[in-house]
């Protein structure tokens, strides 16, 4: 069957119309937590496909189910996705059409489905987004952090060593960072980004969106880190950490006290070095550690 929704569509109505014949790979957002937040067009591609592959079909036919959708589903997740995206662009190549959509949000976000776009791309077949929910953009929007300039990092590495290292390399960015983070974690991950980017640094959790338990708290580093440890019920459910950019001390610093940080610099760790320069020019710990992480990346030669 090829999906081709009438040009004549009730007002308001996205309208989505390929040549008959072709095959067209929809990629739909589904809702990260309330149901209501699916669109009136992703329940119509999905009811007319082909089929629908999902990164899990249990969890994806309730979804189905409850907006009455019969398609067939097939499985398409992490672990098998080369193989199946193959079969599915042949299928799309011979005029089927199809929908991916991942457990919850945008596909391909932190979610499967790149090599199957990728590869419908390369053989010439129509890709075709349906917008809707994704935790970024929720969090983004509401969490009161600038949003002229974001850098979405995913989720930082799990083991601590691997995140911290992570975190020193965006200690110095100056867009605003989001981080999806796994419960699990949000304890250890928010005491490190605390300690690397200063406690005083603008941060938010914001933590089972749209669901019931829905919470969005915007407080400096520091603070945001007790309050995560000291209350289990803020260490549960799904998260996105937001934390504000850094600012741009090479505009502040003057060249004395960039000076005397090259040279500590070229002795000691930049924690150390910043720490010192601290003492040493009476300006700000976190903004030196900054200015550090900046200048390591220029001069290679630093040991810091
Ligand atoms: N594709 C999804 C999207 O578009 O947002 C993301 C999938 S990723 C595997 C799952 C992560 O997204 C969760 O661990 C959490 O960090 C974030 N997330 C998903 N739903 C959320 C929600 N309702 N509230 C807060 N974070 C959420």
């Amino acid at each position: 069957m090829h999906v081709l929704l009438s040009a004549r569509a009730p007002a308001g109505r996205a309208i989505v119309s390929a040549e008959p014949g072709r095959g067209v790979l929809y990629v739909v957002a589904t809702p990260i937590g309330n149901l209501g937040d699916i669109s009136a067009r992703a329940i119509e591609v999905l009811g007319r496909v082909d089929r629908i592959a999902a990164e899990d079909t249990r969890h994806s036919r309730r979804l189905m189910e409850h907006f009455g959708i019969r398609t067939p589903m097939l499985a398409l997740h992490e672990h098998n996705e080369r193989s199946v995206a193959k079969t599915l662009v042949e299928q799309l190549r011979a005029g089927e059409s199809i929908a991916l959509v991942s457990d919850a949000g945008t596909p391909l976000i932190s979610d499967p489905g790149f090599n199957l776009v990728r590869l419908a791309r390369e053989a010439g077949v129509k890709v075709v987004p349906v917008p809707g929910a994704s935790a970024l953009l929720c969090a983004l929007s509401a969490a009161g952090l600038p949003t002229d300039r974001f850098v979405f990092e995913g989720f930082l590495p799990a083991r601590s060593v691997a995140r911290r290292k992570r975190l020193e390399q965006l200690a110095a960015e100056s867009r605003t960072l989001v981080f999806y983070e796994s419960s699990h974690r949000i304890v250890e991950s928010l005491a490190d980004m605390a300690g690397l980017f200063g406690g005083e640094r603008r941060a938010a959790l914001a933590r089972e969106l749209t669901k019931q338990f829905e919470t969005i708290r915007q407080a400096p580093l520091a603070t945001l880190a007790e309050w995560v440890a000291a209350d289990s019920n803020q260490q549960k459910g799904e998260m996105v950490v937001l934390v504000e950019g850094a600012g741009d001390p090479a505009g502040v610093m003057d060249a004395d006290a960039e000076r005397v940080l090259t040279v500590l610099m070229e002795e000691l760790p930049v924690k150390t070095a910043a720490k010192l320069a601290a003492r040493l020019t009476g300006l700000n710990k976190r903004e030196l550690y900054e200015r550090g992480v900046a200048l390591k990346k220029q001069l290679p030669g630093l040991r810091g």
